[in-house]
């Protein structure tokens, strides 16, 4: 993605534009994304970045996006944390929590 990213972050999200769809929480791999209660949004929820220090940078939740409303670092930006087992675990909590923030 061309546009620069804040400093030290290696995924952010454009509220104006996210719809809460919650394509980008189901296809990131290392449960960096959930969704949380926002009742000023339209569907009542937003997209967070709840774990960046576990983005791997493989962009699948930007690829994903229908309304092009998250963005990921490039790897000059960010130095992008590799696909450990504890992001692996934290992943599948929370697509048991049904892709809510683990322990909401
Ligand atoms: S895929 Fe896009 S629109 Fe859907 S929740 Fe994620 S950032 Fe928002
Ligand atoms: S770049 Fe990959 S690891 Fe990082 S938030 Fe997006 S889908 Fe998850």
């Amino acid at each position: 993605m061309s546009i620069i990213a804040p400093k030290d972050t290696p995924v952010w999200v454009d509220e104006r534009r996210c719809k809460a769809c919650n394509i980008c929480v189901s296809y990131c791999p290392a449960g960096v994304l959930a969704m949380r209660d926002e009742k000023s949004a339209v569907l009542g929820q937003m997209v967070e970045v709840v774990n960046p220090s576990s983005c791997i940078g493989c962009s699948e939740c930007e690829v994903h996006c229908p309304d092009f409303a998250i963005m990921v670092a490039t790897r000059s930006e960010f130095k992008f944390a590799k696909l450990t087992p504890e992001a692996k675990q934290r992943a599948e909590a929370i697509k048991q929590n049904k892709y809510k923030k683990v322990g909401v």
